[in-house]
């Protein structure tokens, strides 16, 4: 198959979010601000977690500054699939019989909490980002993943109260592919508009009296007698508190974090406009949809229901994204055939980090403060830790988390290695493969 076929004329290499919130009438992004001389915390991040920080920050009355090498709030907050929920690299059952029963429970509703302040924050400060509590079906590819699916969701159904449909394969509707082997939907799930949800979250730090600085890389922080120095290309800030919210972006600026983060390249494409009867025959219900593969496929149609926006190829190496295109069309004609001929119109990529132990973290390393290392969740937890991290700065009663524990284990060398992580994710997409269901 040719470029041609594939690709839209208008195709871009940016994400849909970012140009669908933009608007045709949008003003190129502005030049970056003066830098001041001091401030009480300094920042390094605009993505959702550094937004959430300096928005509490300020409320509470510190002169707060917050930096960003690119675009401010562009980062993997405006790059993500849009799905809102308490998911976890976790399974609940696992947990049980790692940690216990009381431990697990505490962790996931910990989670669950999160998803409702985030779900309250956007309903209460009308922040506009197309929510919609649409629910997630999780499918299976494979009768083992259904299996394993129906275990796990069903002690969370018992034990976490969670409000699950179970869905066999005779029943599949959700989705109009002929490929899942049944699945689950759990109903209180939700969907956003990953770059309207960051930009709004950047406002309301701005209205709150925060500075947002784009173009102005942190190139070194050093730490001295009365706080710290903060290095740009553009100049030098002193801060009383540095805070660390780089998440899958970190660099060798903290080297103690790379050594702790497993950083992982995600992508995704969006389709040209289709018509109603062929978005309406492949996804139905306008869910989020994703499946329970450790290299997974994860979708949802745009909030007009026009286009399908379709991820994938996660911890492959950066190549062309054209040819990212390629695969994830493959992919996605695998499960929908009927898409073959539909073009792409938009291809990006976003970068993720998880953790050794899978737990997200928020705490303080050698006097900076950090919260990152999301594991795939942080439209919900990226605030939620940015906010943590943010009351412990201000020395509030409330900044404790089962995100605060300690160690924050070391990650090998090799899992930080994007050429290791391309052939385990090919080994996963060799074992998880879809198995076809009988006739
Ligand atoms: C394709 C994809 C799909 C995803 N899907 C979901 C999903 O459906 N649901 C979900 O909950 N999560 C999802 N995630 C994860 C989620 O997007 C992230 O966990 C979250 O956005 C992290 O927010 P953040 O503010 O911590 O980091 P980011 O938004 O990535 O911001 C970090 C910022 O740090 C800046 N930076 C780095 N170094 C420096 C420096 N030295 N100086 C100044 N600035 C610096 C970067 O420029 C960047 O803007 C997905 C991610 C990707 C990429």
């Amino acid at each position: 198959m040719n470029d041609g076929s594939i690709f839209a004329p208008d195709f871009k290499e940016m994400p849909y979010w970012i140009d669908a919130a933009r608007g045709p009438n949008a003003p190129p992004p502005s030049g970056p601000a003066s830098l001041p001389a001091k401030v009480d915390v300094a920042i390094v991040g605009a993505g959702l977690t550094g937004c959430a920080a300096a928005h509490e920050l300020a409320k509470g009355g510190r002169d707060t500054l917050v930096l960003d090498a690119n675009e401010p709030t562009e980062g993997a907050s405006s790059r993500n699939a849009g799905m809102l929920g308490w998911h976890s690299k976790h399974y609940f059952t696992e947990l049980c019989e790692k940690v216990g029963v009381d431990e697990a429970t505490r962790f996931f509703r910990e989670l669950r909490g999160i998803y409702d302040i985030t779900v309250k924050r956007i309903h209460d400060e009308k922040i506009d980002c197309d929510f919609r509590r649409n629910g997630r079906f999780l499918g299976a590819l494979t009768p083992k993943h259904y299996a394993r699916m129906r275990r796990e969701y069903e002690a969370r159904a018992r034990i976490l109260g969670e409000e699950i449909d179970f869905i066999p394969y005779s029943q599949q509707v959700e989705m109009g592919s002929k490929r899942y082997h049944g699945g689950v939907v759990v109903r209180d799930n939700a969907s956003i508009q990953p770059a309207k949800h960051v930009r709004g979250m950047r406002r309301r730090a701005e209205n709150a009296g925060a500075k947002i600085v784009g173009q102005t890389r942190v190139t070194a922080i050093r730490r001295e007698s009365d706080g710290f120095e903060v290095h740009t290309a553009r100049g030098v800030v002193k801060a009383r508190d540095v805070m660390i919210a780089t998440n899958g972006y970190t660099t060798a600026l903290t080297p103690w974090l790379v050594d702790r983060l497993v950083p992982i390249n995600a992508y995704m494409v969006a389709t040209e406009p289709m018509s109603e009867n062929l978005t309406g025959s492949i996804l139905p219900n306008h869910r989020m949809y994703a499946d329970n593969r450790r290299r997974s496929n994860y979708m949802q149609l745009s909030p007009d229901r026009k286009r399908l926006l379709f991820g994938g190829q996660v911890g492959q190496r950066p190549v062309s994204l054209r040819d990212i295109g390629r695969r994830l069309q493959r992919d996605m004609t695998m499960l929908f055939p009927e898409l073959e001929g539909v073009k792409l119109s938009y291809a990006w990529t976003g970068r993720c980090a998880a953790t050794w132990d899978y737990y997200p973290r928020v705490g303080v390393h050698e006097g900076m403060h950090y919260a990152l290392g999301y594991c795939f969740s942080g439209n919900a937890m990226g605030p939620y830790l940015g906010i943590k991290a943010a009351r412990r700065i201000l020395g509030a009663a409330d900044a404790d988390t089962f995100f605060n524990r300690t160690p924050f284990p070391y990650a090998p060398r090799y899992a930080r290695s994007e050429r290791l992580m391309e052939i385990l994710m090919s080994y996963y997409t060799w074992a998880d493969r879809p198995v076809a269901p009988a006739a």
